[in-house]
């Protein structure tokens, strides 16, 4: 199949996973509050998946994940490593704002996780980066960030729905909003990132033995 057949037909398997989140009425006190459902947004087959928490204003606003400050510090560090947007996917935890930016609770977490265990199932990413200890315990749950993040692991997820076993790799990262005004977390952040290539590279390998 052709690299644009695949973008096709993986952006209708999300595009129907999303349909199913509304169909479903998932959480339905952040629905009505929040002006829109915000899903994901860039490439249906890419190779990295970016995982935030949950949209803020801007995001419930546009639509999209990672509009705001945070999304800026983001779109920075994607350059950096030679990435734009369209090039990674990015998505929440959690894919309603909650009220006044409060952090996510566990019940809605849980909800969600098995709509972003769907689309990393469509997607099959190389990399899954996690932003933040929120989205790191969906799937390193008794980890540390600070202790963690920048390393790789390798995990498996087993997939209700379809019986399959899901291998990822998570690399933990630190939030960007919580590195944007702390000097010393930031520059942490942007060394994390300036490995992934290196982190892809490396997978790719161990994926081909
Ligand atoms: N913070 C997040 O975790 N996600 C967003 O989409 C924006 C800010």
């Amino acid at each position: 199949m052709s690299a644009a057949s695949v973008q096709d037909e993986n952006q209708a398997r999300l595009d129907q996973i999303k349909a199913d989140i509304i169909k479903r009425t998932i959480c339905p006190d952040l629905a009505k509050d929040a002006t829109q459902l915000v899903f994901g947004d860039g490439n249906p087959a890419a190779e990295i998946v970016f995982i935030g928490e949950a949209p803020g204003k801007n995001e419930d606003i546009q639509g999209k994940p990672f509009v705001g400050a945070a999304g800026k510090f983001l779109d920075e560090m994607l350059a950096q490593i030679g990435l734009k947007r369209e090039d990674v996917y990015i998505t929440n935890i959690v894919k309603y704002r909650p009220p006044n930016n409060r952090d996510p609770l566990p019940d809605e977490k849980k909800a969600f996780v098995p709509f972003l265990q769907a689309q990393l199932e469509v997607i099959r990413p190389t990399l899954v980066v996690t932003l933040g200890r929120h989205s790191m315990n969906c799937f390193l749950p008794d980890l540390h960030i600070s202790r963690v993040h920048g390393s790789a692991k390798r995990i498996k997820i087993n997939m209700k729905q379809t019986d399959d076993v899901l291998s990822l790799v998570i690399l933990p990262l630190f939030h960007p909003a919580a590195a944007l005004y702390n000097g010393g977390m930031r520059q942490t952040l942007l060394d994390d990132f300036a490995a992934i290539p290196r982190i892809i590279q490396r997978i790719k390998k161990e994926n081909k033995s």
